[in-house]
């Protein structure tokens, strides 16, 4: 018995240093991001946008696969509706942007433009296909015209100035002495949150994307620039294709759907007021940041 014992476990031995080794190179891949790499597939065509509907269909992922951070996240944004995603940091709310821009492919599940699976058409068209407006906009040491331009350096002075028009820019620009030519930035212009965040708008509206993905940052901002903020936001959303990924949620309350997300899944979902009248998580969070707004010193 010993004699037939001992090759096995030799056996047994060798499996598990293959298994193992098979793990390290799994690992390592992983950290050089190979195995994450999002390639285009070689039958890939163009993104062909009608209404820019969006759905998640059931959607499965994780960063590493042995730690899930969506687990079946499934919704749809209408064509021209908007989607607010909320819930506690960490529950996954960016990570459906990164796999809306396919940052990631999807575990399980799809991701669906229109009825496309984004993984059948190629990253280029499904990038120019929406516009992400960040809430911490950088912006050069550069003219404000080169500011709004970046991204589309083929842009006419027309369209510049009316996708700052649209974006309650053009007269703050026009105010100062150097006009478009104005330098902003470290050494220049100081803008104010909400001010950048418009440049920011103006650049997003230059690509005249029809998906609008906003992640909103987690940093404070005063009231004056939240309430500027979401104005901006409810205009330029409007006939759009809107994904707000909110920490607050006062740039929510008038999404067509919001939906709380928690550990990756969905645990609420609906109007504003309907989850208030729920009296669940969402009508709890709302609790707490009406009192902390009151509470918060005024700007
Ligand atoms: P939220 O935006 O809701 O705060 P995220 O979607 O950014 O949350 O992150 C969800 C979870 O995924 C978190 O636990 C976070 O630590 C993890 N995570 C985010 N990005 C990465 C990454 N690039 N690699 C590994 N884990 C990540
Ligand atoms: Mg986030």
């Amino acid at each position: 018995l010993l004699q037939l014992y001992s090759p096995l476990s030799f056996f047994g031995f060798i499996y598990r240093e293959i298994k193992q080794a098979m793990v390290d190179m799994e690992r390592m891949f992983e950290l050089l991001g190979q195995d994450r790499e999002v390639a285009d597939r070689p039958d890939a065509h163009a993104l062909r946008v009608t209404g820019a509907q969006v759905e998640f269909r059931d959607v499965h992922f994780g960063y590493d696969t042995r730690r899930p951070i969506l687990k079946g996240v499934s919704f749809t944004i209408p064509a021209g509706k908007t989607v607010a995603v909320v819930g506690t940091s960490g529950a996954g709310k960016s990570t459906i942007a990164r796999l809306l821009f396919r940052f990631y492919d999807a575990d399980g599940g799809a991701i669906l433009i229109d009825g496309q699976d984004i993984r059948d058409v190629t990253q280029a068209s499904l990038r120019a296909a929406i516009g992400v407006v960040p809430q911490d906009t950088v912006l050069f040491n550069d003219t404000i015209r080169y500011n709004i331009g970046y991204g589309r350096p083929d842009a006419s002075d027309a369209e510049i100035e009316a996708a700052a028009r649209l974006a309650h820019i053009h007269d703050l620009i026009m105010a100062m002495p150097d006009g478009y030519q104005t330098m902003v930035g470290e050494r220049g212009l100081k803008l104010s949150g909400g001010e950048k965040q418009r440049v920011a708008i103006a650049r997003t509206l230059l690509k005249n994307p029809a998906i609008f993905l906003f992640d909103e940052a987690t940093s404070a901002l005063d009231t004056h620039t939240e309430r500027e903020i979401q104005a901006n936001l409810r205009e330029v959303s409007l006939g759009r294709s809107t994904l707000i990924i909110a920490h607050r949620l006062s740039t929510v309350a008038d999404a067509d759907e919001i939906i709380v997300l928690a550990e990756g899944r969905i645990i609420e979902r609906g109007r504003h007021q309907e989850l208030l009248a729920r009296d669940g998580v969402y009508a709890g969070m709302w609790a707490r940041q009406q009192e902390s707004a009151q509470t918060a010193p005024a700007d």
